[in-house]
Parts: structure tokens; sequence; C-alpha cells
């Protein structure tokens, strides 16, 4: 049997095993190219299916070639951009801008083109998330919202901390519309982006391509929403283009820092609007998860650690997904540069040193901004002598905060916010350190400050 004979079979097997829109947009433009006794290689239009069909189907795949030819392979995926077929008739909407072409008509579905005209990015998919206690809710609202989009929720409100993987959820929503209807158009975009757009489309009065492009989308992916606080301008069009998608039936999903009742500066009907629908959240992950997370970044990357290392990483980092992942690339990068493996000690001072690094970079005003920022009181008033209760609280989260994260000594900590001696630095210190332990709610919300100072300093 020649290959073309071969995998013509295969993609018979492999179209009894998925929808038809998963066919047509992954397998039906692929080729055997070659095939011996070790390796498959299969030939894909482009990057955009190679990386799919290496990540999500490469079992699939494989099972199905082992049945037909009697050998089990490992496959190999190659770009080759001929096998992209001349006339698709994927698409008849030639208003679309994600399926227009130049020439202002229907060629072809460049699949790399539509990747990047819907904003999203092929790393982040829901093969690749790892679900716990901490996002199952929100992973499984978010699964449910691809599968009857515009029914299950509307709008899904993802919010959460820092770096504990909103936005890839809200990405992986993206991909997994595509594959299960190619057809839908939909668009990730992050609020600061949109209001650029907005901004834009005043200045120059194309304001009617600007609502047009939002009205018209089946799955609308909205990022950040928090940074729509204050923007009048911005949550008009909003409010009507959520009621315009919200009466046709089309799914939106929101992601924020924090829950609708606490964006400050936000017109009423927009917020009850943003959490009409279901308002899920994340919070850290456990050690588990941590481990897991991990685990699965190693696998991709096909790298081998010890678990015990993997364990002492987990250890050390636990706030925040993306500050995980940071800590694994040290390690890796270490282990490759000194060419030995690496001990648990080791990797606990590699990281501590990390921190040290970072920490030496944030400043006491920096934590004073923050904190001011994040409970809405002014700078001068922690500083000051005003006892009221939201003030005496922030206040005391800022000594907590100084403390705890930048380990200063306390008499500095009592001088940063004008106090006259350090036991009412110990005893905000402790009265903090009970509620974190009292109220996990309280606890995600000073992580949140914590991860966006340090954030900060990597920015720098
Ligand atoms: P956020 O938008 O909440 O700040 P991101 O979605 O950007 O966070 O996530 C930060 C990093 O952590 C990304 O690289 C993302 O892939 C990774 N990540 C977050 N959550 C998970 C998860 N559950 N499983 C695997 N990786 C995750
Ligand atoms: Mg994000």
């Amino acid at each position: 049997m020649n290959g073309d004979g071969l995998w013509k079979q295969v993609l018979d097997k492999v179209r009894l095993k998925v929808t038809p829109q998963t066919y047509e947009m992954w397998f039906s433009e692929t080729k055997l190219l070659r095939c011996d006794d070790k390796i498959g290689e299969i030939g894909c239009k482009n990057q955009y299916i190679a990386h799919a069909l290496e990540e999500r189907y490469y079992m699939l795949l494989k099972a199905c070639l082992a049945e037909i030819s009697g050998k089990e392979v490992d496959l190999a995926f190659r770009v080759k951009p001929e096998l992209a077929m001349q006339k698709r008739t994927i698409a008849e909407d030639l208003t679309s801008p994600m399926f227009r072409t130049s020439e202002n008509k229907i060629d072809e579905v460049d699949f790399n083109k539509l990747l990047k005209e819907s904003g999203l990015n092929p790393k982040y998919t829901f093969d690749n998330f790892i679900v716990g206690s901490s996002n199952r809710l929100a992973q499984a609202a978010a699964l449910a919202v691809c599968e009857n989009p515009g029914k299950a929720y509307n709008p899904l409100f993802i919010y959460g901390g820092v770096g504990l993987g909103k936005t890839h959820l809200l990405q992986a929503i993206g991909h997994k519309s595509l594959e299960l209807n190619p057809e839908l158009k939909v668009l990730y975009v992050d609020t600061e982006h949109m209001l650029n757009e907005l901004y834009e489309g005043i200045r120059r009065q194309t304001m009617k391509e600007f609502r047009e492009k939002y009205r018209r989308l089946d799955v609308f992916l909205l990022d950040d929403i928090q940074f729509i606080s204050g923007k009048e301008a911005l949550q008009e069009e909003f409010f009507n283009t959520f009621n315009t998608l919200y009466h046709a039936g089309k799914q939106m999903v929101v992601a924020s820092d924090r829950p609708p009742s606490e964006i400050s500066k936000l017109e009423e009907r927009v917020r009850s609007r943003l959490a009409g629908g279901l308002v899920a959240d994340i919070t850290v992950p456990d050690f588990e998860m941590r481990v897991a997370i991990l685990q699965k970044k190693l696998e991709q990357d096909n790298i081998a650690l010890p678990e015990a290392v993997v364990m002492a990483i987990a250890e050390c980092v636990k706030y925040n997904i993306r500050e995980l992942e940071g800590a694994l690339n040290t390690i890796v990068v270490y282990v490759r540069s000194t060419g030995k493996m690496i001990t648990v000690e080791e990797v606990k001072r590699q990281l501590q040193k990390n921190k040290k690094d970072m920490k030496r970079k944030i400043s006491v005003g920096e934590v004073l901004n923050v904190v001011s920022e994040y409970f809405g009181v002014g700078v001068d008033d922690i500083r000051g002598s005003r006892r009221t209760a939201d003030v005496a609280f922030a206040r005391q989260v800022v000594m907590y905060i100084l403390r705890d994260l930048l380990e200063l000594p306390l008499i500095k900590i009592a001088s940063a916010v004008r106090r006259q001696d350090h036991t009412t630095v110990l005893h905000a210190v402790r009265k903090i350190e009970e509620a974190l332990k009292r109220d996990p709610s309280f606890r995600t919300r000073v992580d949140e400050i914590k991860t966006s100072l340090l954030q900060k300093t990597r920015r720098l």
C-alpha cells in the first residue's frame, strides 16, 4: 500500500471518532509524508494545525495508524503549506474580517490568520490546563460555554488573582469553540486594547466599524475588564455591545482580577449585566495542583527532573502560577548550566535568591501605593492619624506586608507609617496573621497585593 492509500484508511478511522467539524478543521488537509519502522511523518498545511494535532490528537492518530499499518511508530508533524486546498467553502461570510483576503474574496481559510485575528495564542488550551479545587468550577463552566455557546451561562464572569489562569481559560474557550465549530466568529481582546480602539474610533470617526466589529461576534472573550473602571465611554459601548450580543444569543466571557461588586467606578447597569450570568472565581492552587502543573510543563518540554526537586519547587512558590513556571525555568536553566543534577537544598537556595533579588527591588513607597489603591484609602491617611476602620485596616495591611514580604525591621516599619514605636507594628502584624488564618477570601486578597507587587518588580 502506498502512503496516500494508507493515510486515507487512517483518516477514515479518525473520521469515525471525531465530529465532522473537528475532522474538517484538523485532519482533512493532512498527508502522510513518510513512514518507516520508527517514525511516521505527517504533513500539515500550517503550524497551527501541526501544533493542535500534536497536542490533542497525537494518541488518536498513533492508534489509528497502528491499526491500519500494524506498526507502533512515533509521529512527527511537518508544515507543508502546499497542502492547503485552493478552494474552501467553510465560510461564506464575505464581510468577516477573519475570512477576508486582500482581494476581498474567499480563497482559503488560513488558520494562522484566523488565529491571529481572533487574538488566540496556541499555547493556551484546555488540554494543558490543570484542574484542581481552586479552578474546578471555572473550568467546568468554561467547557459548558464551549458546548452550548450563548446558552449555558451568559456572561460567564471569571475572576481571580494575578497569574492564576484567567487568560489561559479565556483563550482555551476560544480554541475549543473554534474546534467545535470553525465557522464561529471568535475574538479575544483585553480591555486596554478595546479602549485604545475606542479612542482611535472616536478620533478617526470610525465608530461604526468599531461597533460592527464587536457586535457581529459569536463568542466575545474580554480580558481584564477591571480596567473599564472609570472609563465612561467604554462602559457605554460595552453596555450596548453586551445587549446586542446577549439578545442575539451570542456568548460573552469576561475575566477580571476582582468580582463585579468590587470594580470601582462602574455604572450600575453594567455591573448588573456582568453579574447576571455565572460568576466563578479561581483561587490559589494547592500543593498537589502545583506539582501537577510543573509535571505537565516538564512533560510538554520533554525535560526530566527528579520528583523531589519538582516538589521542592512547588513548595517554594505558592501564590502565582506564572511565578511557578518562572521558578521551574530558573531551575532548568541552572541544571543545564551546571550539567549536574540539583539537590533539594540547592533548589531552595536558588529560588530564595530569586525572591530576595525581587524583594530588594520593592520600595516602601510602592507598598503604600499598591495597598492604598487596593483599599481605596489615601496614602496620606495611611501615614496620618485617622483611625476609621478602613484606614486602620489598610495601615495594618501595609505593616504586615512590609514585614512579611520585605522583611523590614520593626523600627523601620513604624517610621514608614509614621508610628511611634514598634509594638504597634507587632500588634498589627499579629492581627493580620490571625485574619489570614480565619478568612480564606482575605488571604486571597492579600496574596493578590503581594503578587501585584512582585510582578511590578518583574516588569522592571
Ligand atoms: P492570569 O490571566 O490569571 O493572570 P494566566 O492565564 O496568564 O493568568 O496564567 C499565568 C501562567 O500560568 C500561564 O503561563 C498559564 O499557562 C499558567 N497556568 C495558569 N493556570 C494554569 C493551570 N490550571 N494549568 C496549567 N497552567 C496554568
Ligand atoms: Mg491575564
